[in-house]
């Protein structure tokens, strides 16, 4: 069996690897770089293989940069399936659509050039086929003898996120995709790596440090939330439109509505592709943990509580602006880089009653970066803005686990050998020299290595 690293190999974007063994050639997960301008043109590179070659296409989770060049395998000749886990399919097509929609804006505005037509999007679809977690499915290819063996197991990162086992010549290979954090809403918890691993390819995004706070998620959504709202202003939250919004809504109708430890008030949930993907959630209550299922079976609808209001339309979304604060916007995109939180960013960043609040991860270049760094002013959908509102940065809602999660979870199975990727370079490494003191070889992955086990 032979493993080669396409992407994600030297950062964390692009997802994609390759994997040959006797006629098969399989791709998991095929995603697009994102960054600034220069990552983000190697999404027009020519793959690195023939896409009509390939037999089989495996997805771990819906995010951006695990799906979005699973258009470009159609596009380029692939004529296979595509397997993922129900949710998986349906909130890819969100994804997929989404990010469809801003390549036309820019491909309009800018004439940047199109990565893909809609039509390879529904192609993907058309070809893609719901699994279930646990259940192993056979591949075969053209009519022979040989098959592989491919099972999904919950990776607790985002809704339908999971690591996939593949089986053949009698070697065991894991694909971690993302691992989830701890103690996450929602989501059930990371499911064990299994026994006699001949190889795992783990993700290693913080493989260099810890989450460690003292406080729960729900007491630190509900401080900030507190504090944002004491001063009567609006609290913005950018937020990722997938999970990390969901998770909120979730933490928030706990807090409002169940334990009344937060009062009610407006709150905007103005992201079209956060309000789809919730759908997706409700669609798919058996994914749910035991919380959140307990929840739903009392009756509870879990996303939604007094004061909240979705607006799904851009007349909609302006109807905002009329409400006085105190009131708190969750927009996307997350990273300020686009979406509509630029609307009320462009309003409100310049009053100073009003709280900027980042929950994850802010790539360099973008608006949110920009902030996070104190730039004053700021250039916001062509106007220049002064910075007076509070920026406050709350690092400990990630969707990934820490090092010392990726360590008991790899430790567990004892893998025979670990190659790391999805990480940048001193995460990789932090990780193998860890993972080196508990007796497991483990190698930072680089772009095009080849292994053979
Ligand atoms: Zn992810």
């Amino acid at each position: 069996m032979k493993i080669t690293f396409i992407g994600a190999a030297a950062g964390v974007t692009g997802s994609c690897s390759l994997v040959e063994t006797g006629p098969f050639r399989i791709i998991v997960d095929c995603g697009m770089f994102q960054g600034d301008a220069g990552v983000e043109s190697k999404n027009f590179n020519p793959l690195p293989f023939d896409a009509k070659s390939i037999t089989h296409v495996v997805v771990t989770h819906a995010h951006l940069d695990h799906v979005g060049r699973l258009p470009v395998l159609v596009k380029n000749g692939y004529a296979g399936q595509f397997f993922a886990t129900r949710p998986t399919v349906e909130l890819a097509k969100l994804v997929m659509d989404d990010a469809f929609g801003i390549m036309e804006y820019d491909n309009k505005k800018f004439g940047r050039p199109l990565l893909h037509g809609p039509e390879d999007i529904a192609g993907v679809m058309e070809r893609s086929k719901g699994v279930e977690y646990d259940e192993p499915i056979v591949l075969k290819s053209g009519g022979g003898e040989e098959t592989v063996r491919a099972t999904w197991h919950d990776a607790g990162h985002i809704f339908g996120s999971a690591f996939i086992v593949l089986e053949a010549e009698g070697k065991r290979v894991v694909f971690s995709g993302d691992v989830g954090n701890v103690e996450v809403p929602i989501l059930r918890d990371t499911a064990a790596l299994p026994k006699n691993v001949d190889l795992l390819v783990s993700e290693s995004t913080y493989g260099d440090r810890l989450h460690e706070t003292k406080l729960t998620r729900q007491q630190i959504v509900e401080n900030m939330i507190a504090d944002g709202t004491k001063r009567g202003g609006v609290v913005m939250i950018p937020s990722f439109s997938l999970e990390r919004t969901q998770e909120l809504i979730y933490e928030l109708n706990d807090l409002i509505d169940r334990q009344h430890r937060l009062p009610p008030m407006p709150i905007f949930l103005d992201s079209p592709l956060a309000i789809d993907a919730l759908k997706v959630y409700r669609k798919y209550p058996e994914y749910y943990d035991e919380e959140a299922e307990k929840y739903l079976q009392s009756g509870d609808d879990v996303f939604d509580f007094k004061g909240l209001t979705t607006t799904y339309t851009r007349t909609e979304s302006m109807k905002i602006n009329h409400i006085p604060g105190p009131k708190i916007i969750i927009a996307g995109a997350g990273m300020m880089n686009g979406g509509r939180i630029l609307h009320h960013a462009r309003r409100y960043l310049s009053d100073e009653k009003s709280t900027l609040l980042l929950i994850g991860y802010q790539s360099p270049g973008t608006l949110g970066h920009q902030i996070y760094s104190g730039k004053s002013p700021v250039r916001v959908l062509g106007d220049e803005v002064p910075v007076k509102c509070q920026v406050k940065m709350v690092g400990a809602l990630s969707a990934h686990g820490d090092q010392k999660k990726l360590l008991q979870w790899i430790g567990a199975a004892q893998p025979k050998k670990v190659f790391l990727n999805h990480g940048d370079p001193w995460c990789k490494e932090a990780l193998a020299k860890k993972l080196g003191e508990v007796g497991i070889a483990a190698e930072p992955a680089s772009s095009e290595l080849k292994v053979e086990i």
